[in-house]
């Protein structure tokens, strides 16, 4: 999401006469776009800004701007680390950029803009499309859910579905202007609802599934994916439709965080292990080879041993094409931060450690089981690893690494 927030703003950017430059040295405006989901990557933020900090002092004319998730969260509180940014822009605001720059640019000083009234959304209609492959397109909004441990919903604010046939415009430009596959995005896909005022003026409810039948349908478009699906609100109807339709791919996203019961309760993540895993087995029937990945975290408050293990054996019982891991980083305000029983460090990273070593052997199984089969893949280009060779990602989301020529690449 704050990558195509990103995208979005460069675009926009780009259309008030700004043109991206490779070399930070050599840019007059620097904006850093932040995430608070963990503690780590708000650390980055600050060690960046550290680093630009010096720049600024070789070179005071320079902009800088602060962005995103860690501007909404500490406000201020980011002038006061760092005195020498101009340019405080929260989640709801990142539209109104342009503007903010001008005002620093004739006026000088500083700006915080972290309220949520008169937002300004982004949307991809100022994204340069032309000559890419695939593009992200962010169909909601923030988030209800409040998950004990995430940050998410206070800072990005409560869910809000952007209208149908604002995204259908969208995904119709992407795929004239020759993207051919599109990751509809959300903190949770599943809950999409939007209440369109119809032709006949009676309102009409669109929901997740209207939504794919619909981006189906769009002529040039190959293929379909989306993240994230919250467990709680991954329905049969929505699993028939990854199946039944051409171009929705065959995997799904479906964190589940942990495996025990009590800690999924204390987590307020609103299904069970027994959910979960039925779940997974209705995807499995329904969609034959679907490819299901996750994200888990260890070292929840009160977290005990048993816990782990009856995350350690659901993750091996279910077998996950792949998972992200992460360890438990209290966020300042929510619900988990409150509640003590805090795991230690030590206990954390070995418990981490070992759940990678499990999903590192699960994904090579998946991968094993592959050799020698025929896959469709989507060629995106030079592979990053072995530049002489190109590379690609199956429908279930395997990058592939293969020889081939130059001509291939945008083709399945
Ligand atoms: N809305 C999505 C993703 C949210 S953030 C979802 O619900 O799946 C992405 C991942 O970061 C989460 O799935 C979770 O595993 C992890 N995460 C969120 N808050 C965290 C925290 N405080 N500590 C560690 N991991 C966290
Ligand atoms: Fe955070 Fe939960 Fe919302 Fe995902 S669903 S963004 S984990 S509160």
């Amino acid at each position: 999401m704050n990558r195509s927030d990103s995208e979005m703003m460069a675009g926009l950017l780009a259309k008030d006469g700004h043109e991206m430059v490779r070399d930070i040295y050599s840019a007059d405006v620097v904006l850093l776009n932040t995430c608070s989901v963990r503690q780590h990557a708000e650390e980055k933020v600050w060690s960046e800004l550290g680093r630009l900090g010096n720049l600024k002092r070789e070179r005071d004319s320079l902009i800088l701007g602060v962005c995103g998730c860690m501007a909404q969260r500490e406000g201020e509180g980011i002038l006061r680390r760092a005195p020498f940014v101009d340019i405080v822009c929260g989640t709801d605001n990142l539209g109104r950029i342009p503007g903010l720059l001008d005002r620093v640019r004739e006026n000088g000083g500083t700006i915080v803009d972290v309220s949520r009234e008169g937002e300004v959304i982004l949307s991809g209609e100022y994204l340069p499309s032309k000559g890419r492959i695939k593009a992200w397109v962010a169909i909601m909004r923030g988030c209800n859910n409040f998950c004990a441990y995430c940050v998410v919903p206070y800072l990005r604010g409560r869910e809000k579905s952007r209208p149908g046939e604002e995204i259908l415009e969208e995904v119709k430009g992407l795929a004239k202007a020759g993207v051919r596959e599109v990751t509809l995005l959300g903190q949770n896909v599943n809950s999409y609802q939007y209440r369109a005022q119809s032709t006949e003026h009676r309102l009409q409810t669109i929901n997740f599934v209207d939504l794919l039948k619909m981006v189906n349908d769009i002529k040039g478009l190959e293929r379909i994916r989306f993240i994230t699906s919250h467990p709680r609100d991954m329905t049969e109807e929505i699993l028939k439709m990854v199946s039944r339709s051409e171009k929705v791919c065959e995997h799904l996203h479906l964190p589940l965080q942990a495996g025990s019961n009590r800690i999924l309760k204390l987590m307020n993540r609103g299904y069970s292990r027994e959910f979960y895993r039925d779940i997974v087995g209705r995807a499995r029937e329904l969609i034959p080879g679907v490819a299901i990945t996750t994200d888990l975290i260890v070292g929840f408050p009160g977290e005990r041993d048993e816990d782990f293990e009856e995350t350690f054996d659901l993750v091996e019982e279910v077998g996950f094409d792949g998972a992200f891991i992460y360890k438990y980083s209290p966020r300042p305000g929510t619900a988990a931060a409150k509640m003590g029983g805090e795991v230690p460090e030590e206990v954390k990273r070995s418990r981490l450690q070992r759940l990678q070593e499990l999903q590192k052997s699960l994904s090579l199984k998946k991968n094993q089981a592959l050799i020698g089969r025929e896959a469709e893949v989507l060629v995106e280009g030079p592979s990053k690893k072995v530049p002489a060779k190109l590379s690609g990602r199956t429908r279930t989301n395997k990058i592939v690494v293969f020889e081939g020529d130059k001509e291939v690449i945008g083709k399945l």
